[in-house]
C-alpha cells in the first residue's frame, strides 16, 4: 500500500483516504461470516437472534472524517465497550476520586464474571473492565452524578446524538443477572459498595444494553486517540486518555489480553455483542462488529477483520 497524506499515520505509514475506503471494503468481503462458526453470550437471550452473517467496520479519524463499510450503519449491542466510557467518566470526574484504591489496573487472567476471583482478593477487583471492577466504577458514577447510567449514554451521544438503550435486551439481561447480583453483593460484603447492589446492577444492566451502530462508537470512542477530545469536546486529560488506552491494551479483551496484542497491537475494549473498539492513538478510533464470539468472548471475525488492517495499514502501537 502506498504512502499517502490524506490520513495521518503511525510512524509515516497507513493508507490515504481513497485507499482506506477500499481496505475496509475488502475487509467486509474477507471477514464476513459465511457460516455460524463461534458463539453467542448464553446469559443475554436477547442477543442469540442476531445474524450471524452480520459484519460493519468503521474508522473515525483525528481530522473529523469517518470511514465505513458493511453493516457499520446497524445499531448492535455495545455490552462492555460501554465499561470504557464510565470509566472516562469515573475518572474525568475528580480524577478518579479514590477509584483507583477500589479497583486494581492488572490483567485478571480469569473470566470477566469471575466470583472466585474477586473473593480471594478481598473484594478490590482486579481492573474496571471485568464485571466486579465495571461494578465499582458504577457505584462511583451514581455518587458522582446520581443518573449513572443516564451519564454514561450521554456522553456515548455526544458526538452524534444517537444512543438508545434497548429496552428488551435490558429486561431479559437484567432477568439473567443473578451472577452480577452475586458479584455486587460480594462487594457489599466485602465493604467495596456505596450504593445498594440492586440499584448498582440496573445501572450498570442499562448502560451495558445500549445499542449503537460501528461509525457511532468509533466516533464516541476518537476522544482516546485525540489527547482527550472527542467531536463534541474535551472528555478527559491527554494523561487520563493515554492511562485508559493502557488499560485497555491490558485488559480490555477478556482472558486474551495477550493475544490481542500479538495479533493486533492495539489497545481495544470488546463486549459479547461482538463489538470491538479499538484505538490508534494520534489517528484514529476503529469499531468493528460481528456477533459470533470465540471461546473469551471476542468477535471472531471481528478479531481477524482487526489483525489484517493493522498488518496492512502499519496501525499498531507496537
Ligand atoms: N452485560 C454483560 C455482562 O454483564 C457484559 C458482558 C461483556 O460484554 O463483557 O455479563
Amino acid at each position: 500500500m502506498g504512502l499517502a497524506t490524506a490520513l495521518p499515520a503511525g510512524g509515516g505509514r497507513g493508507p490515504g483516504a481513497l485507499e482506506l475506503g477500499g481496505l475496509l471494503e475488502d475487509l467486509v468481503r474477507v471477514h464476513r461470516p459465511a457460516r455460524p462458526l463461534g458463539s453467542v453470550p448464553a446469559s443475554i437471550p436477547h442477543l442469540a437472534g442476531v445474524d450471524f452473517s452480520r459484519f460493519g467496520i468503521a474508522v473515525a479519524t483525528v481530522s473529523g472524517e469517518v470511514f465505513s463499510a458493511g453493516d457499520a450503519a446497524l445499531p448492535f449491542s455495545i455490552q462492555s465497550i460501554s465499561k470504557v466510557f464510565s470509566l472516562a467518566l469515573a475518572l474525568g470526574h475528580d480524577g478518579g476520586g479514590g477509584l483507583w484504591q477500589r479497583v486494581l489496573r492488572e490483567p485478571s487472567g480469569t473470566a470477566f464474571n469471575s466470583l472466585v476471583q474477586l473473593e480471594a482478593e478481598g473484594g478490590i477487583p482486579r481492573n474496571p473492565f471485568i464485571n466486579a471492577g465495571a461494578l465499582v466504577v458504577t457505584d462511583h458514577l451514581i455518587e458522582a452524578f446520581g443518573d449513572a447510567s443516564g451519564e454514561v449514554l450521554r456522553l456515548l451521544a455526544s458526538p452524534s446524538g444517537r444512543c438508545s438503550v434497548n429496552e428488551e435486551a435490558f429486561a431479559s439481561e437484567l432477568a439473567r443477572s443473578e451472577r452480577n447480583f452475586a458479584l455486587a453483593h460480594f462487594l457489599a460484603d466485602l465493604g467495596n459498595l456505596r450504593n445498594p447492589a440492586d440499584a448498582v446492577v440496573r445501572h450498570y444492566v442499562r448502560q451495558c444494553s445500549v445499542e449503537m451502530s460501528c461509525a457511532d462508537v468509533a466516533r464516541a470512542g476518537l476522544f482516546l486517540a485525540n489527547d482527550g477530545v472527542g467531536p463534541a469536546g474535551r472528555v478527559v486529560s491527554p494523561s487520563v486518555a493515554k492511562r485508559i488506552g493502557a488499560v485497555m491494551l491490558t485488559c480490555g479483551m477478556y482472558d486474551a489480553a495477550g493475544e490481542f496484542a500479538y495479533r493486533v497491537g492495539l489497545p481495544s475494549k470488546s463486549g459479547v455483542g461482538g463489538g470491538i473498539l479499538a484505538i490508534v492513538p494520534g489517528v484514529c478510533a476503529i469499531c468493528v462488529w460481528s456477533p459470533r464470539l470465540d471461546a473469551h468472548g471476542n468477535s471472531l471475525a471481528g478479531t481477524s477483520a482487526l489483525a489484517e488492517l493493522t498488518d496492512r495499514t502499519g496501525w499498531s502501537i507496537f
